[in-house]
């Protein structure tokens, strides 16, 4: 199929997250050349790929074949793609089916390469991420097939096709307190403890604090609030608890550990210590890492690689990152695997009317083709 053939197939089929709309088997029959293993758990379904043509490294590329619903706005069908003014509109155009459109036609285009190309995808990004990229990973790292170096077709770009590099990414760690003090009567202010007024002077030692100064890929490990709750909605009657939700977006410099520890000092020994006469705080914590971050090494032979083969395609000297939400990616980090994400623009990715710039396509194709060929 030519590119744009290709891209446009993949648009027009549906595949709202976990479901891949027949993707998978249509990619497999795609490549015939290459080995295929399916690894289907539960409703999610996710490809294995591998064809060995030398002895070298394993380059895995890697991606998932679902979208996020469309939700209301678009100006055409969100499945029926349609082409204006040199862009592509449709669901997943960005995110990601076009590095799924630039990840085949680079396999099938490729005229050397000499190790073991890979190919991981699954119907399960979008959603729980569960039973997708890390149970394959399980599966591959037990049968010793676990690549060398991986790159996801993620859209990274931020203004320019070429600019941006993901060579890391943050954690996110969630945490709920509840400051437990006494209900009471708020004409006699004295008697009752008010976790509203308790929590007043620690705020501004939440809001925005950060756990590190950051570097030149992290930004700094801030502490955001997402919700504070108590009350009743009465004027006059002081609450029992408060509620408190917060999240951090870590760097590999903060740990879980860190957050736990500051919070409790917090509303513990600091909290006397800046409230003289006060007493102790009674709250519970709660803290849930639901990513880990990571990092891959600035001098693996992947991200020199792919750097310059983003220059020679495009001219940009593209900025290593490790901005944005999580991704799989972290899945090939845990595995030890050196990992990097690559894509087109990702500026409108989720939202209606999502769209793909035509020349960007193309561009992604050489520079995976360019990729492989570097190894
Ligand atoms: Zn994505």
């Amino acid at each position: 199929m030519e590119d744009k053939e290709l891209f446009l197939a993949l648009l027009n089929t549906p595949s709202i997250t976990p479901d891949d709309g027949g993707l998978l088997t249509f990619i497999e029959d795609y490549l015939p050349d290459f080995t295929a293993k399916r690894v289907d758990v539960g409703n999610v379904k996710n490809l294995f790929l591998y064809k060995k043509f030398g002895e070298g490294v394993h380059l895995c590329f890697a991606g998932h074949v679902d979208v996020v619903p469309p939700g209301e706005g678009w100006e055409s069908d969100p499945f029926e793609p349609i082409e204006k003014e040199g862009f592509v509109y449709a669901r997943g155009a960005q995110d990601m089916k076009s590095g799924i459109c630039a990840i085949l036609q680079a396999c099938k285009k490729i005229t050397r390469f000499n190790g073991t190309l890979s190919i991981l995808l699954t119907s399960d990004e979008e959603g729980e991420a569960k039973n997708g990229t890390a149970k394959v990973l399980e599966i591959l790292n037990q049968e010793r097939l676990l690549p060398d170096f991986a790159v996801i077709a993620e859209p990274t770009c931020e203004k320019s096709f070429g600019d941006t590099i993901k060579i890391g990414r943050r954690g996110s760690i969630n945490g709920i307190l509840e400051l437990i003090g006494e209900q009471g009567h708020v004409a006699y202010p004295q008697n009752v403890k008010n976790p509203i007024h308790q929590i007043a002077t620690i705020l501004p030692k939440l809001a925005e604090h950060a756990f590190d100064e950051g570097n030149n890929v992290f930004a700094p490990s801030r502490l955001v609030i997402t919700d504070i709750k108590a009350g009743n909605g009465i004027t006059n009657v002081t609450p029992k608890t408060l509620k408190l939700m917060f999240n951090v977006r870590n760097s590999p410099s903060t740990k879980i550990e860190n957050v736990e520890r500051y919070i409790r000092s917090t509303f513990g020994l600091l909290y006397l210590v800046n409230n003289p006469g006060k007493e102790q705080l009674k709250f519970n914590l709660e803290l849930k890492e639901s990513a880990k971050p990571f990092l891959t090494d600035k001098s693996s032979i992947v991200i020199a690689h792919l750097s310059r083969s983003i220059e020679e395609v495009t001219g940009l000297v593209p900025e290593l990152s490790a901005g944005g939400g999580t991704s799989d990616a972290r899945f090939f980090a845990d595995f030890g695997v050196n990992v990097v994400e690559f894509g087109v623009l990702h500026d409108t990715i989720h939202s209606a009317n999502e769209r793909c710039h035509l020349s960007h396509l193309y561009g992604l194709i050489s520079v995976f083709r360019t990729l492989i060929e570097k190894f």
